[in-house]
């Protein structure tokens, strides 16, 4: 019995493809192999980045992401990218895919305009239900995130909790469920039997 058993049925019968990863470095792999040739475009990810995915990627694809180039070109590059990578904010074991945005170039890319979107999503991001999802973006993801980004916002002192700011800092502007699978892509979820980004 994986820990995955329930989402994977449930992301299934929502209509995605979802496969499962005893590892990242096995995600990474499979993504390695299966993406040669193409445009890729990256939203903000913590899970991508300590994948080492942009670098994999890079070697033999065209490969958009901010992190790594001038941010406001990757960005809008990475919108019409063959294939978009994300991770996700939280996960319902129901099969709701939950994701926080500042910019909302991540959760814009999740929901049109390439052939294929790809979610990798460790263990740690699950969680029982959508409630539970959307408190877990609004009280654990983001907080984590401003405090990291050293954002002038009253979650980033102790990460400890959402305080609804409304600082010019906040980086909580788009919260976007997917309730399933955009109908203009093909959509694919990694589920990663490890604890991955925040
Ligand atoms: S809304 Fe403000 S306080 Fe709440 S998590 Fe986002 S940045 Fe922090």
């Amino acid at each position: 019995m994986s820990v995955f058993d329930k989402v994977e049925k449930s992301l299934k019968e929502r209509g995605y493809t979802v496969k499962t990863f005893a590892t990242g470095a096995e995600a990474a792999a499979y993504l390695d192999r299966e993406l040669d040739g193409v445009s890729i475009g990256i939203g903000g990810s913590a899970t991508v980045r300590d994948l080492g995915l942009y670098e994999l990627l890079e070697k033999h694809n065209t490969v958009y992401w901010h992190w790594q180039q001038d941010a406001n070109t990757a960005r809008a590059q990475a919108m019409t990218a063959d294939v978009y990578l994300s991770s996700a904010n939280a996960l319902a074991e129901t099969g709701e895919i939950v994701n926080m945005d500042g910019n909302c170039n991540r959760v814009a890319g999740t929901l049109f305009g390439h052939k294929k979107v790809c979610f990798l999503i460790g263990r740690n991001k699950l969680v029982p239900s959508y409630e539970e999802a959307v408190w877990r973006v609004r009280n654990v993801a983001s907080p984590k995130r401003a405090q990291q980004m050293n954002a002038k916002t009253p979650c980033a002192a102790k990460a400890d909790r959402c305080y609804d700011c409304k600082s010019p800092g906040r980086i909580c502007r788009g919260l976007v469920t997917l309730l399933g699978p955009s109908m203009a892509m093909e959509n694919e979820v990694l589920l990663i039997d490890e604890d991955l980004g925040l």
